[in-house]
């Protein structure tokens, strides 16, 4: 989707920039708060005690306990909840359909999606608990049947399946899940809806088939946002024994959360995509520089404390020479800005405003969910958004500038 080299540039630099200023901020509150807590006064912190340190502030300053909110996030509400959503926003409906259809294990659950002329427009399997012994870890969505019409004329409906690694239920417990595993679930689902409410028939371009790898994360973590959007968290937590919704007070801490000390980790993943970007591209300016030395001259604008000389981060950085990632690191950042780009536009109507919601849903349905890769993604995203992708949204979710 990038294009031009050029433009993966520009738009790291606009993201470098403030991540940069927070940062530095960051990293003085951090030497402060570790010489206050024994930390030796005439030192600085040193790359080996920022994650130590970190997890103290974060503890003290945000006082979350992410174990004990499982029991507000049952599984089957979230999934209620999910579906709610989905219903709202692209006016479809989710129907359980267990039974329907053969599944390889008893924890299985299998739904059908109809539109609102109530025609079934495709049907998903949802396998949502760990089996370590069988199922390996993570979680991904991929296709069963992708939209097509058969030789005979005959319409087939796309059939996805998702797969998460969640905290199975137990004797006398449902499924209880981590916030972390609610959000994993919202991502899947994102890329389970635009395999299935695409509207292109040819199945080399339906859904996510020919997407271009920068612009394939968009569906997934736009859906992301909405874990943070406070009518959707607070309408499906509720405590699954006593009803109790989850608190204000706990929201406010989880998205405090999603923020904290945001300018050094977006800078550490600048870092990696800018390295990377420039080893596979850019080796001319460099001529009298091997790759180490590259990745230490760019360290002087994506780091804090510059690489030790022991550091040789290049030969672990598997995802660039090992992973497939070769010059496709920037990938994370540029469908970050766009999905964040993409929610603003929910923001800019305002979230509580339920038909506006539904008309930009309706729109986001339409363009960036239905057409696959049947057009470039810059059109499609044009479509939707009626003009090309801007940082500042990033920006402000990520909170490394204060709101436009
Ligand atoms: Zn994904």
């Amino acid at each position: 989707m990038a294009g031009k080299i050029n433009s993966v540039e520009k738009l790291l630099e606009e993201l470098r920039e403030p991540s940069f200023k927070a940062a530095e901020l960051e990293l003085e509150n951090l030497n402060n708060f570790a010489h206050k807590n024994g930390f030796n006064v005439n030192n600085q912190l040193k790359p080996w005690d920022i994650s130590y340190w970190s997890e103290l502030l974060r503890k003290e300053k945000l006082n979350l306990d992410q174990e004990a909110l499982r029991p507000w996030f049952p599984l089957e509400d979230v999934l209620k909840g999910l579906f709610g959503l989905c219903e709202k926003l692209f006016d479809i409906k989710v129907v359980e359909a267990n039974g329907e259809a053969p599944v390889w294990n008893e924890d299985v659950l299998f739904f059908n999606i109809f539109n609102n002329s109530n025609n079934k427009i495709a049907s998903f399997y949802l396998d949502p608990f760990s089996r370590p012994e069988s199922k390996r870890g993570g979680a991904w969505m991929d296709e069963c049947l992708n939209k097509n019409i058969d030789s005979e004329g005959n319409q087939i409906v796309p059939v996805a399946y998702l797969v998460c690694n969640q905290t199975p239920p137990s004797k006398n417990k449902p499924s209880l899940m981590s916030f972390d595993e609610v959000q994993t679930l919202f991502h899947e689902f994102g890329h389970g809806l635009q395999h299935m409410l695409t509207t292109i028939d040819l199945p080399q371009a339906a859904g996510i088939n020919n997407v271009e790898w920068d612009a394939v994360e968009l569906p997934s973590q736009f859906m992301e946002n909405w874990c943070f959007d406070k009518k959707t968290l607070l309408n499906i937590a509720k405590h699954y024994e006593t009803g109790e919704k989850l608190h204000e007070e706990d929201y406010e801490k989880l998205c405090a959360n999603r923020t904290f000390n945001c300018g050094m980790s977006t800078l550490r993943q600048l870092h990696f995509a800018i390295t990377d970007l420039r080893l596979h591209s850019n080796l001319t300016s460099y001529q009298e520089l091997n790759s180490d030395e590259i990745r230490r001259d760019i360290a002087k604008n994506t780091t804090l404390i510059p690489p030790i000389n022991e550091d040789k981060f290049l030969c672990c950085f598997s995802h660039i020479f090992a992973g497939g990632y070769s010059a496709g690191y920037y990938s994370y950042k540029w469908a970050e800005v766009l999905s964040a780009d993409a929610f603003s536009m929910f923001e800019e109507a305002g979230l509580e405003n339920d038909q506006e919601i539904k008309d930009i849903g309706k729109n986001f349905k339409e363009t960036i969910l239905s057409l696959g890769g049947s057009l470039p993604p810059l059109e499609i995203f044009k479509l939707f958004r009626g003009r090309e992708p801007k940082t500042d949204p990033l920006i402000r979710h990520l909170g490394l500038k204060a709101s436009k």
